[in-house]
């Protein structure tokens, strides 16, 4: 990973100043994919979409946030910008913050609103990922009802969207509809398709890897090998 410039932003309730690390480049070794659809970069810190300011302890979405401008790696704020230094970083949020957003009525549309229950999910699915505990699916009464509007909101959406509804039914435990819904993807999802078949017809529920790096690797050279056959 290469870092790139520290963008620095302000609240937009308070005007609390707040750096975004970004990168310049990304290195994908380790990469892993979920079945939730949640793709991992071991070495990469997550890009957040809402954050919790750490003065006034509101959440607001990063992207409506004014960017009073950069420092680049190393640099050293001075004149004006010497209140940049020691910025601390913007927080992500965690399951119960995006619960919360939606609750205060962050999302202004259908898309915002999916965007922050997938969110939700993922997040309480985290402490799931690196389990061997069986249980790995939502059981709070929040988080149930969390995957189920989920569910509603994802229908008739395109593939990636398909993909994360057909987890949030079997992780529910609602196998039929979950193998319906599949029925929609198209072949670049054959992998994510078979692997989904695979855990239903075992009756599982809880979240899986749905391939690593190595993972891809392997099928690409396999491809390659039956192409030059
Ligand atoms: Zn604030």
């Amino acid at each position: 990973m290469i870092p790139g410039p520290d963008i620095i932003l302000a609240c937009p309730h308070c005007d609390a100043l707040a750096k975004l690390p970004t990168f310049d480049a990304i290195d994908p070794t380790g990469a892993l994919s979920w079945t939730d659809g949640f793709q991992e970069l071991p070495d990469c810190p997550r890009q957040p979409n809402v954050v919790r300011c750490q003065a006034c302890a509101k959440l607001y979405w990063l992207a409506v946030a004014p960017q009073l401008g950069f420092l680049m790696p190393g640099e050293v704020g001075e004149g004006e910008r010497a209140a940049w230094n020691g910025v601390p970083a913007v927080v992500s949020t965690d399951e119960a913050g995006f619960l919360e957003a939606i609750r205060d009525g962050m999302a202004a549309f259908p898309e915002q609103e999916l965007e922050l229950r997938v969110f939700a999910w993922w997040r309480g699915n985290d402490k799931h990922r690196y389990s061997k505990e069986p249980g790995r699916f939502p059981s709070s009464p929040e988080a149930v009802a969390n995957a189920e509007r989920l569910i509603v909101l994802a229908a008739d959406g395109d593939h990636e969207l398909v993909l994360f509804r057909a987890e949030a039914l079997r992780q529910l435990g609602r196998f039929k509809e979950a193998t319906e819904s599949l029925y929609g993807l198209c072949s670049d999802y054959t992998l994510a398709r078979e692997r989904q078949r695979e855990l239903i017809a075992a009756g599982s529920r809880d979240l899986e890897v749905l391939f690593s790096e190595e993972t891809l690797h392997r099928l690409a050279a396999e491809q390659e090998a039956a192409e030059n056959a």
